[in-house]
């Protein structure tokens, strides 16, 4: 009875876990039927180990046939390299971590990781080589230790502090009764957005993945925390491939390449500076966002 018992109780564990990082991923965008769409080809291959880079090749797509989203975007972001994606709300920004991540697949054109189609890798494999910091980060009923474990399970308690502390969590946490042990969410202490976020950056960098997608993830934090965990986030993303998300573009000045998405085109593409001096969207926005701070200083 024993012999049977520590199977059954086994898969009971696995099949929960599953279930709840399902649950995670399918929570991490909102998408709860979309996603089983998508499935492994039978002979679905697994990504090879190393730098990756990333193509988004044509890519258009829509969510409702009604209604293209993306049209023809070509992003090229070489293994090693980070390129900035930006644009105004609706763009089409997060989408192209949705397709990425292959929450959804493309209607046009191709995505590829490492030079294969993303149709033809292995859903776990992808995942697996993929870190993403979401828009909207939606943490499990669970601990903080196990919120940021989740990024990578079995990691020291080292490993974890280290995570957490990159990501300008540790003191916070550190100063809670039950620390690490602090359960969150619905049944626990309710983390404002700036702190989600900041576990989820925990998350990210504990998993250490070749390609890093961060999605607006410094949004919800005021721009003095911001600052600080900017250079660990560029760190982070330094020899990985990453495609950064940004609303501030004070962030991304340093970006191998920048696009500017516009209506789900791709209107402007080149470094910081070359695009300050065309003088167009980029620019205009870059003007804004200056007199902006500017006031807020004031
Ligand atoms: P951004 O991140 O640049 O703000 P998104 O990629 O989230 O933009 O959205 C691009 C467009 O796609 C928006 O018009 C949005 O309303 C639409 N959209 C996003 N998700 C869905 C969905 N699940 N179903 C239908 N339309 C969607
Ligand atoms: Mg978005």
């Amino acid at each position: 009875l024993i012999q049977l018992y520590i199977p059954l109780n086994f898969l009971g564990v696995m099949y929960r876990e599953i279930r709840q990082a399902l649950t995670d991923i399918e929570r991490m965008f909102g998408l709860l039927k979309t996603n089983r769409e998508v499935e492994d080809k039978p002979d679905a291959r697994d990504l090879p180990e190393g730098p990756l880079g990333v193509r988004f090749a044509s890519v258009d797509f829509h969510y409702e046939a009604k209604r293209q989203i993306l049209f023809g975007v070509d992003i090229d972001v070489p293994a090693g390299r980070t390129v900035a994606v930006v644009g105004h709300s609706g763009s089409g920004k997060s989408t192209l971590a949705r397709l990425l991540f292959r929450f959804y697949d493309v209607s046009g054109g191709r995505l590829e990781i490492g030079g294969q189609d993303i149709r033809n890798i292995r859903q776990h494999s992808l995942r697996r080589a993929i870190g993403i910091v979401p828009q909207d980060t939606v943490l499990f009923n669970d601990t903080i230790r196990y919120n940021i474990e989740y990024g990578r399970p079995g990691a020291s308690q080292s490993e974890i502090e280290a995570a957490a502390r990159a990501a300008q969590l540790h003191d916070f946490v550190a100063r809670l009764p039950d620390g690490y042990e602090t359960r969150v969410g619905e049944r626990g202490l309710k983390l404002s957005g700036g702190e989600k976020q900041r576990v989820a950056i925990a998350r990210a960098l504990l998993k250490n993945p070749p390609i890093l997608i961060f999605d607006e993830a410094t949004s919800a934090l005021d721009s003095k925390t911001e600052q600080a965990i900017q250079a660990q986030l560029e760190a982070a993303a330094r020899g990985r491939t990453a495609i950064v998300i940004a609303h501030r573009l004070s962030t991304v000045m340093n970006a191998d390449e920048i696009l500017v998405l516009d209506g789900g085109r791709v209107v402007e593409r080149g470094q910081h500076a070359a695009l300050l001096s065309r003088d167009g969207a980029y620019a205009s926005m870059w003007a804004l966002q200056q007199r902006e701070a500017a006031e807020q200083a004031a």
